[in-house]
């Protein structure tokens, strides 16, 4: 058995090398290194697969976050609402910003925002909401847009484990996940769904006066050349990851299959097993994977990664402390919060391996040794 890892981004690449190959040593040989026909192509490709009418790429994730609450106009002692249960970085570029994130709890089956809370949490201060796709799994956006709607909010989804989602609203009307907002936020770390081999970002809109914004800010403010108009920042993606992109955008849809295989597989192997909740699927979305979170009911959790990792099986806790209760945000109230639902998701989720190369014989190794500690 090849040996087990959280993502395998190796033998990922092993088979599509010759193409990833051919395209960086042709980014190497043209020396565009910044901008171009390359990551223009890669971005126009996005967006068609996107049907979202602009692609502005950016550094990284976080960076795209950043530039969309600048974009919006957000300013310093302005709200934004969004849940605790989140990767940081969601939370931080608004504190960076000095906006004030007001934490939320999420639906304990989703894992993402709980749209019935929303509406307590408005002050007149609030600007955005802000949804994130927590481990692929699309938050409940129909009902967060009439939210938003109702009280002339923004919505900024962060899709940067949700990229290849499909939502689908009571009508009928399908759209990816991170084109429904009025941003949306991806990120290309290379773990992610649609991963780089460095660095990347990308913001979506169909705005086009947002996406000159979101263009200027991200570099340096500029409306032309040398021309500064408002204050930005300077977040590129490079033509080598673009390149990389580009090539991995067209198996983007292979790889989400592959995830959700393996998803199926975990849930027929813990079906009916009480201690193990599986990853719930809402049927207006598809559930792109990013992670596979189980739910431990009476089970001793870090007990269980301790014995995973001794067995050569990686797991991982996203996230062990949600972001009302880090220290960054003592100054903002954080410790002021009673988010349960949070707390009690934070103390019983683990990750297990999930990724586009997992094969059945690691998957019912991974899964014996689940339950082989479960049912000590
Ligand atoms: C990865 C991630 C980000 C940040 O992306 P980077 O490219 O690492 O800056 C933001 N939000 C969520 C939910 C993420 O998973």
């Amino acid at each position: 058995m090849r040996p087990l890892q959280m993502v395998d981004t190796k033998t990922q690449y092993h088979k599509i090398k010759q193409e990833v190959d051919a395209a960086v040593i042709a980014v190497l040989e043209s020396s565009q290194f910044i901008g171009g026909k390359v990551v223009n192509d890669f971005a126009d490709n996005l967006a068609t697969y996107h049907k979202s009418k602009h692609v502005i790429p950016c550094a990284n994730g976080t960076d795209a976050l950043q530039i969309a609450m600048m974009a919006l106009g957000l300013q310093p002692g302005d709200e934004v609402i969004t849940p605790s249960f989140t990767y940081i970085a969601t939370v931080e570029v608004a504190a960076l910003l000095h906006i004030k994130p007001i934490f939320v709890e999420v639906d304990p089956k989703t894992f993402c925002i709980d749209p019935a809370v929303i509406e307590k949490a408005i002050t007149p201060k609030t600007k955005a909401i802000i949804p994130v796709h927590l481990y692929g799994h699309a938050a409940d956006m129909e009902p967060i847009m009439e939210i938003a709607a109702r009280h002339n909010l923004f919505v900024i989804e962060d899709n940067a484990q949700g990229i290849g989602n499909v939502y689908t609203f009571s009508n009928g009307t399908q759209k990816k996940t991170g084109s429904i907002g009025h941003i949306g936020c991806t990120s290309f770390y290379p773990s992610k769904n649609l991963g780089a081999y460095g660095d990347g970002g990308a913001m979506f809109t169909d705005d086009d006066a947002l996406a000159d914004k979101l263009k200027m800010i991200a570099s340096h403010g500029q409306s032309k050349r040398y021309y500064h108009d408002v204050v930005g920042c300077n977040s590129r993606l490079d033509a080598l990851q673009a390149a990389i992109l580009d090539i991995k955008l067209k198996h983007l849809d292979e790889y989400i299959d592959a995830r959700r295989k393996a998803a199926d597989f975990y849930d027929a192997a813990f079906a009916g097993n009480e201690k193990i909740t599986v990853p719930y699927r809402a049927e207006n979305n598809k559930h792109v994977f990013h992670q596979y979170t189980i739910t431990l009911n009476g089970v001793d959790r870090d007990g269980l990664n301790q014995f995973l990792a001794d067995n050569g099986v990686p797991s991982m806790i996203y996230y062990p402390v949600p972001a009302h209760r880090q220290k960054m945000f003592d100054a903002f109230g954080g410790s002021e919060y009673k988010l349960d639902v949070t707390d009690w998701l934070t103390e019983r989720v683990i990750s297990l391996p999930i990724h586009t190369e997992l094969d059945e014989e690691q998957q019912q190794f991974i899964v014996n040794k689940v339950l082989e500690f479960i049912q000590q």
